[in-house]
This record gives structure tokens, C-alpha cells and sequence, in this order.
């Protein structure tokens, strides 16, 4: 990328030294002398260390849905907080952000709070092992539910290790987790639902946990086939599977009541973090009231941040907002444009692509026309995309560097960010050869 970033490689260097990659995400670090380092955040914008500005599309990997430093959650902190942080008891703010989600969210009867989506999906697994008396998990290929042992398994490509389609191999995505996981999950192709008919036919009665995205939030966006969630419902409830709608991506973004207000679908146990608090440290998984009043009475579930003030106080004001003003509306007025206009610039140059995902959180391959799961995903153009994204980046647009990351919207996304970046994109097309 040819962007002066001599401060940021500056610092990419210290912070080497320091902390491995020189980052405290593996998915923060692109590369040796092209990864930025911030300076400042606001609303739809990006201030590197160079002081590069840039119209943001990662919005910290979805957090962000109102926008940065949204000066109403701030103050919100700010009053909060200065009657202390923690107390290791319970605050009455956090019944409000409890109470509220459950009005938001229609499959919610109770929830619990945790402070990752991570930690969020990691609760919500053990939940469903102890009401089934089952240990195992069912994912789907490509899609991810944190950085837990359990269900870490299968979701990078290369899909070459996945095996064949019909009987699938779960392939662990780090070193570290425990080969006798291994015993304890099965990975299958998105939107098959002949596969997975198959295979629940063979072991429904020994699954307690389908765990599932609404979309493919973790490449590129790929939305369910038409009823596939509701064919995932009918199919946990013929085998008396939990059904875990992981809705850390789309909680709060697709809808005030996420995925399930979307598609109306009631999971048994859904997953929240990113979009609650617009970016403040709080997660929460929750449920029908049966399963998750289990917890408590032998089985474990809490940690000393679970309830942290500035997180909770955060997720009451950007609750407070959604419901008071059109923020998803906004987004997808706003997001609509972009799709259709970056779909209109690759129709005109001739290039063949897929858009995927929702007006608040899309994205597109390039080179094919349809995508259902990560093995027809991995088939498209990602060189040819992440040649367009560095691009869009010298041009002042910053989506993820990574393809199989959506495009996320925010509130503060004006109409003039969005022409801004079209008339980028349709030079970056122009200039750059496929
Ligand atoms: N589930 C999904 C669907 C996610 O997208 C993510 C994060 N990208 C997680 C879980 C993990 O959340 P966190 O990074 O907060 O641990």
C-alpha cells in the first residue's frame, strides 16, 4: 500500500518488542509495515498516527452503531462511572439494560451478562451441555464463535482440510486446543440442510448445542437460504437440541431485535456483544427462561467484570437510543445506496460479483455469482478484492483488510461519506487491474 504510514511502522516496531505481532488481536495485524496504528476515532471517521483520515467500514469489527465517541453513551459513562466502576454487587442499570434487551429481542425471557462475545458463546455452550446431559457441539464451517476451544475448530479456509462435503472433518484453527475436543464437535456446510438432516439422523440424540450465526458475519456476510434458520429450529426440536442463535454481529444492527426479529425466529439461547454497547466492554447471552433459570442451581456462571460499570452504562444509553430514534432505518437507507452502488460500478465494468449480507453489514465476492457456504466463498477473487481494499485505503476508505470481514455501517454514516466512497470505488475499479 503506498501510504505514508512512517509512524505507524514506527510504532508496529516498539510495539513488536512488546506484545506479539506487536498487536493484542491476531486480527489486528496485516503485515509487516502495513498495519496502521490509531490516533483517534469519531463518529464515521479515522485519524491515524499519520494523521490519515479515513470514512470507516470495520466500526471495530461491528461495535460501533451509532458511531465513535457518540457523546450521548459518553456522558452516560462519565456520570456513571463517577459513582464508582464495581462493587461486586448488583446495580439497578443493570436490570434496566436487562429489562430493555428483553423488550428488544423477542426470543429473550432472561439474560445474563458476560464481557465478550467470546465469553458470551462460551457460557452459553456449557448452559446447553448442563440441561441436555449431552457434550456435543454442531457449528458450521466458516462461521466463528470466539476465540473458546469448543468451537474454534473449522473456521479459517483452507476448505481443502474440510474433507467432502457430506461427512466433513472438523479442523482445529489454532494449535494449543485439545485433540479430545475433537470427540466433542461436528462441522457442517451452511445452508445444507440435507447434510444436516443426515447427520442429526445419525447423532441428534447425542448433540446439546447447534450453534449457529445468522448470516456468515465472519465470511463475507453470506445469508441463510430461505427458511434454513426455521429448518435449524424444527430440527433442534425434533431431537431436543439447544439451538444457540449466535448473534453477536447481528444483535442490535439488523434490527433493534437482531436475527430474530429479522427472520422471527426464536432460538433457545441467543448471543449478544458488539453492537450493545457501541463499543464499550459488555456482552450477554440469554434465553427461554426454562433453560437459563438452571443457572445457579449447579451450574456456574459469572466473573469479576461481568456487570462492569462503564460497559452496562454504555449499553443503556445505546439501547435507549435505538429505541428512540431511527438508527437501523438510517443505516439501511445508507447502506442500500452503498450496495446498489458498488453493485451498479462492477455491473458497468463488466465484472461478475455476489453482494451479500445486510444494508448495515454487507459484503461482496468477486468472480462468482452465487455463494451459499465457505467452499463456494473460497472459489472467489480475494487477491483481486484485498488489490481493491488496499486501494480504497490510499483513497482515504478503510473497509477490513481481511475479505471474509463485512463492510459495517454506523448511524453517523452521512450521505456524502457514502458518495465519497462510491466515487472512490469507481476509481479503484478503474485503476486497479484485475
Ligand atoms: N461470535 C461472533 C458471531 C463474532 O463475530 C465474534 C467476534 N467477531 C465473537 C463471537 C467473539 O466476540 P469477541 O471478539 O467479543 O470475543
Amino acid at each position: 500500500m503506498n501510504i505514508p504510514w512512517q509512524k505507524s511502522n514506527a510504532l508496529q516496531k516498539r510495539a513488536s518488542r512488546v506484545m506479539p505481532l506487536g498487536v493484542n488481536s491476531n486480527f489486528r495485524f496485516w503485515g509487516e509495515g502495513i498495519t496502521p496504528y490509531m490516533q483517534k476515532a469519531k463518529g464515521a471517521h479515522l485519524w491515524d498516527v499519520d494523521g490519515n483520515k479515513y470514512i470507516d467500514y470495520r466500526m471495530a469489527f461491528g461495535p460501533i452503531i451509532l458511531g465513535h465517541a457518540w457523546d450521548e453513551v459518553n456522558a452516560k459513562v462519565a456520570k456513571e462511572i463517577e459513582l464508582g466502576t464495581m462493587s461486586a454487587m448488583t446495580y439497578e442499570l443493570e436490570i434496566e439494560v436487562a429489562e430493555k434487551m428483553i423488550k428488544m429481542c423477542p426470543g429473550l425471557e432472561m439474560v445474563r451478562f458476560a464481557c465478550s462475545g467470546t465469553e458470551a458463546t462460551m457460557h452459553a455452550l456449557r448452559v446447553a451441555r448442563a440441561y441436555t446431559g449431552r457434550e456435543r457441539i454442531l457449528k458450521f464451517e466458516g462461521m466463528y464463535h470466539g476465540f473458546q476451544d469448543y468451537t474454534l475448530w473449522s473456521t479459517y479456509a483452507p476448505v481443502e482440510a474440510y474433507g467432502n462435503r457430506r461427512n466433513p472433518i472438523p479442523v482445529p484453527s489454532s494449535s494449543g486446543i485439545p485433540r479430545p475436543l475433537n470427540e466433542m464437535i461436528v462441522t457442517l456446510p451452511f445452508n445444507a440442510p440435507d447434510i444436516l438432516e443426515n447427520t442429526l439422523r445419525t447423532m441428534g440424540e447425542t448433540v446439546a448445542a447447534i450453534i449457529i450465526e445468522p448470516c456468515m458475519g465472519n465470511c463475507g456476510a453470506i445469508l441463510p437460504q430461505k427458511n434454513f434458520l426455521q429448518f435449524v429450529r424444527r430440527q433442534c426440536d425434533k431431537y431436543g437440541i439447544v439451538m444457540i442463535l449466535d448473534e453477536v454481529k447481528t444483535g442490535f444492527r439488523i434490527a433493534n431485535g437482531g436475527a430474530q426479529e429479522y427472520y422471527r425466529i426464536k432460538p433457545d439461547l441467543a448471543t449478544y456483544a458488539k453492537a450493545l454497547a457501541n463499543g464499550y466492554p459488555l456482552a450477554a447471552f440469554g434465553g427461554k427462561k426454562e433453560i437459563m433459570s438452571i443457572i445457579g442451581h449447579g451450574v456456574s456462571q459469572g466473573g469479576t467484570f461481568t456487570n462492569n460499570k462503564p460497559g452496562v452504562a454504555a449499553a443503556w444509553a445505546t439501547l435507549t437510543i435505538l429505541q428512540r430514534e431511527p438508527v437501523i432505518k438510517t443505516i439501511e437507507k445508507r447502506g442500500k445506496r452503498l450496495m446498489d452502488g458498488i453493485g451498479k460500478i462492477f455491473s458497468e465494468a463488466g465484472i461478475p460479483f455476489c453482494m451479500n449480507g445486510y444494508p448495515a453489514m454487507f459484503s461482496f465476492a468477486i468472480g462468482v455469482e452465487k455463494i451459499t457456504d465457505q467452499r463456494t466463498w473460497d472459489e472467489s477473487e480475494k487477491e483481486y478484492y484485498l488489490a481493491l481494499v488496499e486501494a480504497m485505503m490510499e483513497r482515504g476508505v478503510m473497509p477490513d483488510h481481511d475479505p471474509r470481514e463485512p463492510w459495517f455501517l454506523c448511524y453517523a454514516h452521512s450521505d456524502k461519506d457514502i458518495d465519497d466512497t462510491l466515487m472512490a470505488f469507481q476509481a479503484v475499479v478503474k485503476a486497479v487491474k484485475r
